[in-house]
């Protein structure tokens, strides 16, 4: 099934180990929370398809469990994109 990924910005303390493990996929904006890049350049920490970004889906796996306080969550989501279950953090 397809994923996708967010960063909770409220949980984010931008520690950035999420960055070094894939720098594909996040970098820290300007009030230093985690987003994520997407294919067409733009970035936003709301919900992206794995389709959207130029990384591994393992990349994303280890940045979001690098993440000291859990601000990467990703999700399941059926054909549609509506979510089916959350799957990290587990
Ligand atoms: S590792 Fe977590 S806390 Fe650090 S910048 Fe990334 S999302 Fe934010």
């Amino acid at each position: 099934m397809p994923l996708k990924v967010r960063v909770d910005r409220n949980s984010c303390i931008g520690a950035a180990s999420c960055v070094a493990v894939a720098p594909g996929t996040f970098e820290l904006d300007g009030e230093g929370k985690a987003v994520i890049k997407k294919k067409d350049g733009s970035t936003t920490s709301d919900l992206v398809s794995y389709l959207d970004i130029n990384d591994t889906e393992v990349n994303i796996e280890h940045a979001a469990k690098s993440c000291p306080v859990n601000a990467i969550v990703i999700v399941e989501v059926d054909d549609n994109g509506n979510e089916i279950r959350q799957v990290w953090p587990a």
